[in-house]
């Protein structure tokens, strides 16, 4: 891991830099000729060079012109939080001023980001900490993409050793699409990232429109749908934006994903006690998978300063995963990372831990 102190020199920008970023064409239409686009390319995504200086197979006038044209960094400030599980919680200020964070997770077998689309988020969902924040605005797609090139950077290896991205961080992505689906491109582009599209996945709290229009784009991203409640009522009460969208208009949109994309959806779901974990609840989530491959997962509460809720107790989840696992759905507990940072799934909140 790189010392602060290196990382902030990499990240050399002042508020309201306003030279074009980088990271917005595709590799193909980077700038210079047809093997210097490809060079550029190299150095962003396979190396995850922070200066045009570091381009050193780059005659030094090209690098010069493109410093003075381009940028590369969407980020002029940037502070991380590292937890005793070994995640980093990054908190990211945007040219506007404004911050957003991501998450870094290692695992033994992978290296895994999670990403914000926004800054706050409209949802307003009582059991995440975001919600609680409001909306700021949307992200663009380069400072979308930036949230892993420059945890890579601060991690000390190339972008291209993250090989799992997940938009659960701040913000409802399939409000953001188009700037959504420009970053998963660049994630996907050989040039670029050269992820597999299987291994980003992308959280909704349910936007019928945008689940149908990620059916038709078909870029071949995962889907995770929020539902955390099984019954209008429960729903609206901690989703407040729910009232939009009744469960079953929601459903119909996921069973449109799955027959158009063959894909299996996640449905998630947070756990909170006397609330949405009642066993009639389990059953009535059980019947909401019909028609679908789909897994759920099950998320313990991760608590956080003022939550209006409290965590499922551990036999109460044991109790409502029985239920599901009887009907046949397969589930999981997905106990979250970065707990003791604010890191964890519902914590981001620009809050310093
Ligand atoms: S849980 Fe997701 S959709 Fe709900 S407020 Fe938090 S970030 Fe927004």
């Amino acid at each position: 891991m790189r010392e602060p102190a290196e990382w902030n020199a990499h990240l050399p920008l002042a508020l309201g830099d306003e030279r074009r970023p980088i990271l917005e064409p595709e590799p193909e239409d980077l700038p210079g000729e047809g093997y210097r686009k490809r060079q550029i390319a190299h150095w962003l995504y396979a190396w995850g060079v922070r200066e045009f200086d570091e381009m050193t197979d780059l005659p030094r006038a090209l690098r010069a012109e493109l410093a003075h044209t381009w940028r590369i960094s969407e980020f002029s400030l940037v502070q991380a939080f590292p937890s005793a599980d070994g995640s980093t919680k990054y908190l990211y200020t945007l040219h506007d001023g404004r911050q957003t964070e991501a998450v870094y997770m290692p695992y033994k077998d992978r290296r895994t980001i999670c990403i914000s689309s926004m800054v706050g988020c409209p949802a307003g969902c009582t059991f995440c900490a975001t919600g609680q924040m409001r909306f700021g605005r949307n992200l663009t797609a380069p400072e979308i993409l930036d949230q892993l090139l420059a945890a890579a950077y601060h991690q000390g290896i190339s972008p291209r050793e993250i090989r799992n991205v997940v938009l659960m961080g701040m913000g409802e992505p399939l409000l953001n699409l188009t700037n959504v689906l420009k970053a998963v491109r660049r994630m996907i582009h050989k040039q670029a990232l050269a992820m597999s599209p299987r291994r980003i996945t992308l959280s909704t709290v349910g936007i019928p429109r945008g689940i149908y229009r990620l059916a038709e784009e078909d870029v071949g991203v995962k889907l995770a749908l929020s539902l955390h409640a099984p019954d209008d009522e429960t729903r609206r009460r901690i989703i407040p934006t729910a009232h939009r969208y009744a469960i079953e208009e929601i459903m119909d949109a996921v069973r449109h994903y799955y027959r158009r994309t063959k894909r299996r959806v996640t449905l998630e779901y947070t756990l909170l006690r006397g609330v949405n974990d009642h066993l009639w609840q389990a059953k009535m989530l059980a019947k909401h998978t019909r028609g679908l491959t789909a897994h759920v997962n099950l998320i313990p509460f991760n608590p956080w300063e003022g939550a209006p809720h409290e965590g499922s107790s551990r036999e109460q989840i044991r109790r409502f995963a029985a239920v599901l696992e009887a009907a046949g759905i397969p589930v999981s507990v997905r106990w979250s990372r970065g707990r003791d940072v604010g890191a964890a799934c519902g914590q981001l909140a620009l809050r310093t831990p």
